[in-house]
């Protein structure tokens, strides 16, 4: 069995284990259980760079099949932060608010092998269903854990604690339940 990411432990209630997989309700302490999601989004500025980093790209790659080839271009560096992605939540009824998810920190890759967005960096964050059932239930599905000791030949006997351990999942998806009673997967990625 996998363990529960520790960054949850506070708010998820385990609710079905899997082999290699779990999924865990979020509840507040407060006893609600019903949460508004926030997503990272970018700036006005931010936007920009990644949109001319698209122009180019597809530039370059039209330029291909022209003959004779134009010279050599080299495609800008992509943005890291195209690359980020965070999730927040809030209790609807007392406004606790908690981290749900990033990648930064997250996740095999998160965890373990780090990411170019610098940790200090916080994105800009928007409500998600703002318009239409924003108190939501949700639900986080966790799956492929990593051995202990695979983990502490890969980063040494003293850094492969429970903690980081927890951390070292391989897929996330995230939950929410609509109008229709369904959970509907919102968000999910590959981690590792
Ligand atoms: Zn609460």
């Amino acid at each position: 069995m996998i363990p529960v990411p520790y960054h949850l432990q506070e708010i998820a209630e385990l609710t079905a284990v899997g082999e290699d997989s779990l999924t865990v309700q979020l509840v507040c302490p407060c006893g609600c259980g019903r949460f508004l999601l926030f997503e990272n989004t970018y700036t006005e500025q931010e936007r920009a760079q990644m949109r001319l980093f698209r122009q180019t790209a597809d530039e370059i790659l039209r330029s291909r099949y022209l003959y004779p080839a134009p010279e050599e271009s080299v495609l800008p560096d992509a943005l890291p932060i195209a690359g980020l992605h965070r999730f927040s939540v809030r209790c609807a009824d007392c406004g606790n608010a908690a981290l749900l998810y990033d990648n930064r920190l997250h996740g095999y890759d998160g965890a373990v092998i780090g990411r170019e967005i610098p940790p200090a960096y916080q994105p800009p964050m928007k409500q998600r269903f703002a318009g239409r059932l924003p108190a939501r239930q949700i639900r986080v599905c966790i799956s492929g854990g990593i051995p202990a000791d695979a983990l502490a030949d890969f980063t040494g006997a003293e850094a492969a604690n429970l903690r980081l351990l927890s951390e070292c999942f391989t897929e996330i998806r995230i939950q929410t339940r609509g109008e229709n009673g369904r959970y509907r997967t919102v968000f999910s990625e590959e981690t590792g």
